[in-house]
């Protein structure tokens, strides 16, 4: 978000959000702004007008972004986050992923700023879970490969930096196609006498980005007072399920028919692989106190979606 007069005088921290524009860095700001944060947030192609446009894929550009508003934390959201685009597109979502968090690293490092990068349990296989923040990764597709190399690149550049990896996110969209989440919504109002298959084999952990934000904040806090708050942390809710799961719980949330869903067991010849269950244990947050304790799924869910349910009544009866 661009600063006012008034913000620019504040005395607050100062808290730079790279992806501001995405479901998680509009969290991210909220909750920095809500606690006394002075917050400017970076967007690019939905920047304008509430937010800075820089493409951070051009260094000069982030040389004097950071130059100029010498943040004291940097929350690194950015990124090209949807795996089927990353293959189809690789140069420009690694450009992203790799080779912007690399710029953004050594320019948070000149300004001794604390970096929060965040990253995904993509990193890992699956293979064996639960994930703790010192098992070794290994991403099966572009999009995990990418973001553990922008792990690499933000520890080599900047070593006192923190890694945040979470799983699947949602929360307040724009539109539903914006969370893998949020997105089933369309096949959920599809109830019509044609059946719906629904992926049920993958196990997910679905997170809401404001618990997400808080602990981005609750990190920056500590991190500020404390360097030996760096390296990988992980965060995630605790409720699993499969894609099918989540659906037939979003239709119970809003009382509407789950029955034309189908649930589909086998993944479908050709599509990007995935990780078939890489459950994040969170221990290291937990220890330290920086964790929260995560919503609970199908009330959150209800919070996100009642603006696009046809039946208004819920905001009347629900919500105000
Ligand atoms: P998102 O909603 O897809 O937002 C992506 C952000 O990147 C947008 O703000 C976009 O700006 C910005 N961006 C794209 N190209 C850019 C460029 N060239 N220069 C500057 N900014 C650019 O992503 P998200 O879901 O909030 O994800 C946030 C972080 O969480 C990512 O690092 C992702 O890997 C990680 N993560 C996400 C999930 C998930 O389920 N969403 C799960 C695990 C980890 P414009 O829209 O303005 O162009």
């Amino acid at each position: 978000m661009r600063r006012s007069q008034d913000e620019v005088l504040a005395q607050g921290p100062k808290v730079l959000v790279t992806g501001a524009t995405g479901l998680l860095g509009r969290a991210v700001c909220r909750e920095f702004q809500s606690h006394g944060w002075v917050v400017t947030g970076t967007g690019f192609r939905r920047a304008r007008p509430r937010f800075l446009r820089c493409d951070l894929t051009d260094e000069d550009a982030v040389r004097r972004l950071l130059q100029e508003y010498k943040p004291d934390v940097v929350i690194h959201c950015a990124a090209e986050r949807r795996p089927d685009v990353m293959e189809r597109n690789s140069d420009a979502a690694v450009g992203l992923n790799v080779h912007a968090t690399s710029t953004v690293s050594k320019e948070a490092a000149a300004c001794g700023a604390v970096l929060i990068y965040i990253s995904t349990d993509y990193v890992f296989d699956g293979r064996n879970p639960p994930y703790g923040e010192d098992d070794s990764p290994n991403p099966l597709n572009l999009y995990g490969r990418s973001k553990l190399e922008g792990e690499r690149e933000t520890l080599r550049h900047c070593p006192g930096a923190v890694i945040l990896r979470v799983p699947v996110l949602f929360g307040e969209v724009e539109s539903v196609m914006e969370s893998a989440v949020t997105s089933l919504w369309q096949k959920i109002q599809e109830a019509t006498e044609e059946s719906c298959p629904m992926e049920h084999f993958m196990q997910r952990f679905p997170t809401d980005a404001r618990d997400v934000a808080t602990v981005c904040r609750k990190l920056a806090e500590r991190a500020r007072q404390d360097p030996s708050i760096r390296g990988i942390f992980h965060f995630s809710g605790k409720e699993q399920m499969t894609k099918y799961e989540m659906a037939v719980a979003m239709a119970q949330a809003f009382n509407l028919p789950s029955n034309h869903l189908i649930p589909l067991t086998e993944q479908p010849a050709g599509s990007t692989p995935r990780p078939i269950n890489s459950q994040l244990n969170c221990s290291r947050l937990e220890l330290l106190n920086l964790s929260v304790e995560p919503r609970a799924f199908s009330t959150s869910i209800v919070e996100c979606l009642w603006p696009f349910t046809a039946d208004k009544r819920w905001r009347q009866t629900v919500f105000h």
